[in-house]
């Protein structure tokens, strides 16, 4: 099994990056933060308060999850046979994400899909505790950050209301895989790099390990 995790806060480049690297490795990219909007979407959709940990916690458990590679090479999930997309980045969807991922049992479901992913192909994956808690086994861990200013810029750029401090401050506060910096992680601040930057940094990192271009 080969795994890159790349973790970090709300609108540090994760997902960019992660693509961009795995497209130039000839890996998959796998984004959990999807796969929890994902769970997060179908909650609000059966009108499930989030606060609800156990109202939550029993929709999960009836849920019938799959998940897979598009021929892109991406990630996707299918939950009760429905595969959001746009739906994704909304408002309500942002305002509750953080509150549903801290269920264990959302952990648990998606922690369960992000390891079968991963027995199957060579990933890029990237999240809050892909390093630390999913895959603390692999040798490959980075960290990106950047300044609160610039990550409100690149929020802003793509059109997206998103209320990335408070999302950090459950993320990092929460008991269950809180984000945080994995052990033996590359920290890498990507406030004054170019995207293509951030991915020469960490494809020069990984040359060293012997993990080269496709
Ligand atoms: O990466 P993204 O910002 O799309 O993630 C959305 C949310 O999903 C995060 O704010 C966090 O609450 C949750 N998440 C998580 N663990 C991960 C990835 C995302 O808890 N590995």
């Amino acid at each position: 099994m080969i795994v890159i995790a790349i973790d970090g806060p709300a609108a540090s480049g994760k997902s960019s990056v992660a693509t961009r690297l795995a497209r130039r490795l000839g890996f998959a990219h796998v984004n959990s933060g999807g796969m929890y909007r994902a769970v997060t979407w179908e909650i609000l959709r059966q009108q499930i308060d989030p606060s609800q940990a156990g109202s939550v916690e029993a929709a999960v458990l009836r849920m019938s999850v799959d998940s897979g590679f598009t021929e892109a090479g991406d990630s996707f999930i299918r939950i009760n046979a429905e595969m959001p997309d746009l739906e994704l980045q909304t408002l309500e969807v942002n305002q509750s994400v953080s509150t549903v991922s801290a269920v264990p049992a959302v952990r648990i479901l998606v922690n369960a899909q992000l390891r079968a992913l991963a027995e199957k192909r060579p990933i890029v994956s990237e999240g809050r505790d892909i390093g630390s808690v999913v895959f603390p086994e692999t040798p490959h861990k980075f960290y990106l950050d950047a300044s609160p200013e610039v990550r409100h810029q690149r929020r802003a750029a793509q059109g997206l209301h998103d209320s990335i401090e408070k999302r950090d401050r459950l993320d990092s506060s929460r008991a269950n895989a809180p984000l945080k910096i994995a052990s033996g992680a590359h920290v890498i601040d990507t406030s004054h790099l170019t995207l293509e930057g951030v991915v020469e940094t960490i494809s020069g990192i990984l040359c060293k390990s012997g993990i080269l271009p496709a």
